[in-house]
Formats: C-alpha cells, sequence, structure tokens
C-alpha cells in the first residue's frame, strides 16, 4: 500500500488545499493530511477545528484519513511509513522555499519522495491567509473555501454578514 503525507497548516483549509489533497488521493492508495502542531503566528482556527473542519469536507474520500502532527514532517513521513509528501506549488515564490525543504527532507530521509502537484489555474491565487483577510473584511467566500468553512467563519466572526460573490454585486 503506497501512502503519501499531504501536510500543511489548513488554518483553514481551502480549495486549493481540497484540490491538491484529491488528486493525491487518485494517485496514491493512502492519503494522510497531516495537521502541523508546529506554532504557526495567530492561527485563526486551533487545531482541532482545523482537523473536524478537514475530516468534514473530505468525508466522501474513503483512502483520505486526518490527522495532526508535532515536530518535522519527514520524519512524520518516515513513522506513518509514507513513501511520498505531497505539496502544492502556486506561484515561483513557493518553489524556492519548497526546493530547500525537500533537499533538507531528502537528506533527513532517503526513502521519502516529496511530490509537487502544480495548483489548478481557478486556485493559483488562494491562500488560507488571504481568505481570512477577505473573510475578516466580509468579502465573498464561496470561491475560496468550501461551504462548511464559510459558516465556520461566520461562527468565528460573531455572525458578522458575509456578502456574496461577485457576480452577483451590481456594478
Ligand atoms: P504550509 O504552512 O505548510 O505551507 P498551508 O496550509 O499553507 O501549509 O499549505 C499546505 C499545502 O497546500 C502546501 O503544500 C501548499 O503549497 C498547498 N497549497 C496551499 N494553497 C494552495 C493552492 N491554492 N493551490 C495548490 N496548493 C496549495
Amino acid at each position: 500500500m503506497r501512502t503519501a503525507v499531504c501536510p500543511g497548516s489548513f488554518d483553514p483549509v481551502t480549495l486549493g488545499h481540497l484540490d491538491i489533497i484529491i488528486r493525491a488521493s487518485v494517485i496514491f492508495d493512502r492519503v494522510i493530511v497531516a495537521v502541523s502542531r508546529n506554532p504557526i503566528k495567530n492561527p485563526m482556527f486551533s487545531i482541532s477545528e482545523r482537523v473536524e473542519m478537514l475530516k468534514e469536507v473530505l468525508k466522501p474520500y474513503r483512502n483520505v484519513t486526518i490527522d495532526s502532527f508535532d515536530g518535522l514532517t519527514v520524519y512524520y513521513a518516515v513513522e506513518q511509513k509514507a513513501v511520498a509528501i505531497v505539496r502544492g506549488l502556486r506561484v515561483l515564490s513557493d518553489f524556492d522555499n519548497e526546493f530547500r525543504t525537500a533537499l533538507v527532507n531528502k537528506s533527513l530521509a532517503c526513502n521519502v519522495e516529496t511530490l509537487f502537484l502544480m495548483t489548478r489555474a481557478e486556485y493559483s491565487y488562494i491562500s488560507s491567509s488571504a481568505v481570512k483577510e477577505v473573510a475578516i473584511f466580509g468579502g465573498p467566500l464561496d470561491r475560496l473555501v468550501p461551504p462548511l468553512v464559510v459558516g465556520k467563519f461566520k461562527e468565528k466572526l460573531n455572525g458578522k454578514p458575509i456578502s456574496g460573490s461577485c457576480d452577483s454585486r451590481e456594478g
């Protein structure tokens, strides 16, 4: 059985993340979406909220499981007997960091490959941080995150209304 790990912060999960995870689930027998417990700057959603959202939106994908982990991703991958770490690439600036991380990981565990999947054009501009900014300022979220996450933002932001998509706006 070929297992891959899709690691990340997922604060919160976006349509861009989902696309990468689902495509990985076609390539591998089993995909573990691994939410990093390493402290990230001011996470909006707790680890358990992030894990729960991922579990809910990925429920239909039988070979995808959700977990959280501490420490180095590559050691987590070895622990899980994964053959690959799958990462998404959006823009050139992603490449620099990802390239270095992949080389470090290879030096730590030579049996774990890093596999990059190119983002879909329509998701290339989506990041969790951009999504949070849009949410905080009441912008439309329906083309950025799954409906469940739109609801979680509403709860988090004290029920402040989040307006519809650009198509429904006048002008
Ligand atoms: P990290 O902080 O580890 O980068 P993220 O949650 O930001 O965690 O991202 C997790 C993974 O998802 C990374 O491989 C990232 O490149 C990928 N990713 C994030 N957004 C997109 C997107 N819009 N399209 C493709 N891949 C994406």
